[in-house]
């Protein structure tokens, strides 16, 4: 059993794209700038938004962080978003979701200028991604991609189960697994809450990806052996350290990993290739 690990992987990408920036920088340009708004006091967003600022920090860009009160109105945030749209001097932004209840999420980020949208969550990145060209695509399932491609994990032919049919996850790393490149030319299924027998899908499997969000939704009993695990899933659940909490991924990595050829653990794995990404997305869109 090979473990996938994310750290390091997005350890090495993140060197790779601070050896860039000092080439940009020794030409006398200016580094790579990515801006990040977050509306609102949210704990999960405060600590994401912070990680992505400190690995601006690491490979040398610049960044920008937004805080904006979660009082503020839909408008106020276009207006906010059109003033990022015409700033020159940022190449890449990112709206950190959830937005409050108030805005229509979906309205700000097709206000987001598609060349700026480092998340690749604007329909015309998305609808690029599906078609196979040239794009940001976002940042988790590009890290999913990745970090099967790195570990030269074979997914040709393969049955790749996707658990989970969100805009974010789910659906845009079915799309990617089934698309005529490598990785991908997998045979995808894409399982959902009104799916029936998961479990007859799973033990098909050659790779499972599990995005749902539920602690040891992936039990032994439905991989087979030298199943391949991608684990997205991350749920804070209540212990006695000092934080109070601990992160769980969807599989019980205890188990499954006995049976699997790779995994990906939790935390450590598709998590910390999230930010490494969306860092690459921010370089793609300097040098375009
Ligand atoms: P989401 O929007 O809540 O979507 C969850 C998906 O799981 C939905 O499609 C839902 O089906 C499906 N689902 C729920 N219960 C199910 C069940 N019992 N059987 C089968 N499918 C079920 O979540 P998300 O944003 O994709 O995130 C999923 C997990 O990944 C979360 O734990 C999140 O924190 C984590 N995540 C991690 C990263 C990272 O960087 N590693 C990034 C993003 C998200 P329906 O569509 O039918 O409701």
């Amino acid at each position: 059993m090979t473990i996938l690990d994310g750290k390091k992987t997005s350890n090495d990408i993140k060197s790779e794209i601070a050896i860039s920036v000092k080439e940009i920088v020794a030409k006398g340009s200016r580094p790579p700038h990515l801006a990040a708004v977050i509306v609102g006091e949210d704990g999960a967003s405060l600590t994401y938004v912070g990680s992505k600022v400190r690995a601006c920090k690491r490979v040398g860009f610049e960044s920008t962080l937004i805080k904006l009160s979660d009082k503020i109105t839909e408008s106020e945030l276009l207006l906010k978003v059109k003033e990022l749209n015409e700033n020159n001097a940022i190449d890449g932004y990112i709206v950190q979701l959830p937005l409050p209840s108030h805005i229509n999420s979906q309205k700000i980020l097709m206000a987001v200028d598609p060349d700026k949208d480092v998340d690749g969550f604007h329909p015309t990145n998305f609808g690029k991604m599906a078609l196979n060209l040239p794009t940001f695509i976002s940042a988790t399932p590009y890290g999913i991609m990745e970090l099967l491609n790195r570990y030269n994990v074979e997914t040709s032919g393969k049955h790749t189960v996707v658990i989970g049919r969100s805009d974010i996850v789910g659906r845009p790393v079915s799309i990617l697994m089934s698309r005529k490149s490598n990785p991908g030319n997998s045979t995808v299924t894409l399982a959902h809450s009104r799916t029936k027998n998961i479990k007859e899908l799973t033990l098909q499997a050659d790779i499972i990806i599990s995005a749902l969000g539920t602690p040891d939704f992936v039990t032994k009993d439905m991989v087979k052996d030298g199943v391949v695990i991608v684990d997205v899933g991350i749920t804070r659940v209540k212990d006695d350290s000092k934080k109070g909490y601990k992160i769980v991924g969807d599989v019980d990595f205890e188990n499954v990993s006995k049976k699997s050829s790779y995994i990906t653990p939790v935390p450590g794995g598709v998590g910390p290739m999230t930010i490494a990404m969306l860092l690459k997305n921010t370089l793609q869109a300097f040098l375009k």
